[in-house]
This record gives C-alpha cells, sequence and structure tokens, in this order.
C-alpha cells in the first residue's frame, strides 16, 4: 500500500518511496519548455518535478484512482495539466505541437513501447529522463559489443545521446519490483538525417538482429534475398559489434542491391 492506493500489477505500478531519488530524476529534467511526466501514480516525482520553476509540467497517468488522489493532492495543477489516459494513444503532434520533454518512472511493462513512441516522435521530443528496468537503460546505453546491445539501442542511438544516470535498488519502491532499475537521460543529438534510406534502415537493424547468432550475412538473405551473391565486408560479423555508422553503410549498399 502507498499512500492508499493498493499498487495494480497490470499497469506496472511501484511507487517509489526514496524522496531523494525522486529529487534526482526531477533534477536531471533540464530547464525549459513543456515537460509531461508519464505515470505520476501518487505523485512522488511529481512534487519535485512541481518544484522547478523552469519548467511547465504535465501529466498522463492511466490509473483513475492515481488521478483521482493526485487531484486532491495538487488540485490546480491536476485539474489543469493531468491528463487521466493512456500514453502510448497520446498524439503528442497534436498536444504539444511545440516538442515536449519526457519523464517519469515508467510503467516497467511499457517501458520499450514508451522508446518506440519517442523514436516516432524525435523531432518533438528533445529530452527523455526516465526510470527503467536496468536491463533496459543498460541496453539502450550501451556501446557495440556489449551483451545487452540490440534494436533499441541502435535506433535509440542514432538519434539521442543516452547517459546511464544511476542505478536504483528493488527496496526502495513498494512494492519491490523483481529487478534493479536506473534512471536514463536521452537527449536528442544533432543528427536530422542518417545518411540513409531510414524506413529501409529500421529494416536492415531488425533484419541484421532477427537472427541474432547469425553473421550479417545469413540475418540479412532471411529478409533481402542473396543479393546475387554480392558481399559487404561486414557480412562476417554479428549485429551486436555494429555501430550505428556501419548500419547505415550497410542500408546503403542493400539499398543498391536491391534497387
Ligand atoms: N511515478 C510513480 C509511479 C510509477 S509506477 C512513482 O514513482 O511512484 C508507473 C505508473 O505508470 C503507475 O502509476 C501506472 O498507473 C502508470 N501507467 C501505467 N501504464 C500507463 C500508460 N499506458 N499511460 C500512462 N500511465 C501509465
Amino acid at each position: 500500500m502507498s499512500r492508499g492506493i493498493r499498487a495494480k500489477k497490470s499497469l506496472g505500478q511501484h511507487f517509489l518511496n526514496d524522496l531523494g531519488i525522486a529529487r534526482k530524476i526531477a533534477e536531471a529534467v533540464s530547464g525549459g519548455g513543456d515537460v509531461l511526466e508519464i505515470g505520476g501514480g501518487t505523485g512522488v516525482l511529481t512534487q519535485f518535478l512541481l518544484e522547478r520553476e523552469d519548467i511547465r509540467l504535465w501529466g498522463v497517468e492511466i490509473d483513475r484512482e492515481s488521478v483521482a488522489y493526485m487531484k486532491e493532492r495538487f488540485p490546480d495543477w491536476a485539474n489543469a495539466r493531468l491528463i487521466e489516459g493512456d500514453f502510448l494513444k497520446m498524439n503528442i503532434r497534436e498536444r504539444f505541437p511545440e516538442g515536449v520533454k519526457i519523464a517519469g518512472n515508467f510503467p516497467y511493462n511499457i517501458s520499450s513501447q514508451i522508446f518506440f513512441k519517442v523514436l516516432e516522435n524525435r523531432d518533438l521530443v528533445p529530452e527523455v529522463v526516465g526510470m527503467v528496468q536496468r536491463e533496459v537503460a543498460q541496453r539502450i546505453a550501451e556501446p557495440p559489443g556489449s551483451r545487452t546491445y540490440g534494436i533499441l539501442s541502435v535506433l535509440l542511438q542514432a538519434w539521442y545521446d543516452i547517459e546511464y544516470l544511476f542505478t536504483v535498488s528493488e527496496g526502495v519502491f513498494t512494492p519491490p519490483p523483481k529487478v534493479k532499475s536506473a534512471v536514463v537521460r536521452l537527449r536528442r543529438n544533432g543528427v536530422n538525417e542518417l545518411g540513409c534510406d531510414e524506413a529501409l534502415f529500421v529494416k536492415v537493424v531488425k533484419a541484421a538482429f532477427g537472427q541474432r547468432r547469425k553473421m550479417i550475412r545469413n540475418a540479412l538473405r532471411a529478409v533481402f534475398g542473396d543479393f546475387g551473391g554480392a558481399e559487404h565486408p561486414l557480412f562476417a560479423d554479428r549485429a551486436e559489434k555494429l555501430s550505428v555508422a556501419q548500419f547505415v553503410e550497410l542500408t546503403n549498399w542493400v539499398n543498391e542491391k536491391i534497387t
């Protein structure tokens, strides 16, 4: 129990009890503009974000009970700028045409989906500060070659500079999650064009990781055909070794061969 609200497993609810950590997350958001907190819950992080006079805070929370609680706790703010609903269904372009930063102690069951949505809206989302499972944080922040490097790492690192800020242990949540957590910060890098066909880039990355244990050659052939027998110098490597720049190079090569 936290402040009278029973945590709902289906909504990925793990309420943070450590005020020091909540404050640190709030302070990791850079100043200026609109910030949207995903899943405020009982408002542990919300209270510190609301102290920030250099941002304009919004919230989106799917749980009716949490929304009712926050409307009592922060009536002026919640009645004006807390949206009851599903972040994954929110039309960011319509609501925040000028762009918005995203913050939160994310519902872990949808953390990948949150990041894919960020990618779709990357021209509008200059920064994300979020708590996720530690493994997800490592996955998206680590360089090529690490064990957890995967599709989301490449796609996010193409457009964002990613910092692993700090690790958070299970015990500071009610109920405690099964895994450790970590806070990451993503900031839009200066890249506006990748230097290749971007839809094909996504396809190539997904294909390459589709068969993680195989060499790039076989993984790509399984999706694109055999390229008339042509060989690329990276074909003997594995997907988890390749940087964003090498995936761009590979995408341009594939593009040439299949058109
Ligand atoms: N920020 C709070 C709660 C974190 S738990 C704290 O740190 O204590 C995750 C929160 O996300 C829960 O309150 C849950 O109701 C909410 N949530 C789950 N799925 C959501 C979705 N799709 N859109 C918005 N909020 C969601």
